[in-house]
């Protein structure tokens, strides 16, 4: 393992101003008084590592980062269970995501272990910043840049890997509420062969165009298809997605090379499976979704991903005004169910029985 050399900020906010903060925090706006740093090189592998204070990075104009986009990250929560202990949630399956992340990346591959143990660094400094209340969390975006200051087009040999923490609000502030999603058919996520089932800024960078058209629609979300023929559901931005048949089956789509694969679709499949829903991962047609909701035999559709958990879709909008299902009705029975179970695990309020839960901090 990786010796850690720590350097206390001298300036970390004080009690005051953190309770300000974490009375409100949002989300991504506000950040801890530290951060996480490793170094990468070809010749010396990882190294370097710190917990030092939050601060911005210091990067040569030239970096590979800034010109061809080599980058990977992350997103996963710290929890604080009502003892006061603090705990994340499947930590080895993020860390076993950064690395298939980094292989298509071509940046070097961070240890599972490791990767655990940087959050554990961060909470052993900055736990005070764990929220307490319902629904709120510490969202650690752990991240991976090649920083080598060269502009020839190959894999850099220098990275850096970092972890930053924010606090964050419960997703939604007024209750669990469906939402409108935008579908594109314009434009896609990810390609053939393409970055799609890795967690890579160039994703996200591909998505903002259609997500501004979403919001132009009074859409809060892009659903996105498969980039080949335009007629299979892939996910959202940064979501994947589920559809529950009044039959009682619980259908998503297929991983298809270019879907990012969840942990929150990994948990809830098996939650399903625990609950004797029938699971079905498949191919699901854009037009499956519209006759399905219009007959009544598609009961409930929602979104999953570590931010929000579960989000309720209501309704399905597009090109040439087509609206269908409807945002009005109250967010769907398995929908809630499924939500519930899934974050009474990560709060500590029911039996982790699939061993799940990795504790931070006492
Ligand atoms: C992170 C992400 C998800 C959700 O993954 P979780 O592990 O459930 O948070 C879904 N789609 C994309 C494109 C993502 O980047």
């Amino acid at each position: 393992m990786l010796k850690y050399q720590v350097t206390r900020n001298p300036n970390p906010r004080s009690a005051a101003e953190r309770a300000a903060i974490l009375a409100a925090p949002g989300f991504g706006k506000f950040f801890t008084d530290h951060m996480v740093a490793i170094g990468w090189d070809k010749d010396a592998g990882w190294h370097d590592a710190q917990v030092r204070p939050y601060g911005p990075l210091s990067l040569d104009p030239a970096a590979s980062v800034l010109h061809y986009g080599q980058e990977i990250f992350e997103g996963i929560k710290a929890y604080r269970h009502a003892d006061g202990s603090i705990w994340t949630f499947r930590p080895e399956a993020n860390g076993a995501r950064l690395q298939r992340s980094a292989r298509r990346l071509a940046l070097p591959e961070l240890p599972v272990e490791e990767f655990t143990e940087s959050l554990r660094q961060l909470i052993a400094v900055d736990a005070d910043w764990v929220p307490g209340e319902p629904e709120t969390s510490l969202y650690f975006r752990p991240f991976m840049i090649a920083t080598e200051a060269f502009l020839g087009v190959r894999a850099a040999q220098q990275a850096g890997y970092y972890v930053i923490g924010s606090p964050v609000g419960a997703y939604f502030a007024k209750g669990v509420a469906p939402v409108s999603i935008w579908l594109s058919e314009d434009y896609a996520r990810a390609a053939k062969g393409g970055t799609g089932a890795a967690k890579c800024g160039g994703n996200y960078a591909a998505s903002l165009l259609p997500q501004q058209e979403a919001y132009a629609n009074g859409c809060s979300q892009v659903l996105f298809l498969d980039p080949v023929e335009g007629k299979y559901l892939e996910e959202l931005g940064g979501m994947n997605v589920f559809l529950v048949y009044r039959d009682g089956r619980i259908v998503t789509p297929e991983l298809s090379g270019s879907i990012l694969e969840g942990i929150t679709r990994s948990s809830i499949l098996q939650l399903a499976r625990d609950r004797g829903l029938q699971v079905e991962e498949r191919k699901v047609s854009i037009d499956e979704w519209k006759q399905g909701v219009a007959s009544g035999e598609i009961a409930e559709i929602f979104a999953c991903g570590t931010a929000a958990v579960i989000a309720p879709i209501g309704e399905l909008k597009g090109k040439g005004g087509f609206s269908i299902g409807d945002i009005n009705a109250p967010a769907g029975e398995v929908t809630m169910a499924i939500r519930k179970e899934l974050t009474d695990i990560q709060y500590g309020r029911l039996p982790d029985r699939h061993g799940w839960l990795h504790k931070l901090s006492d």
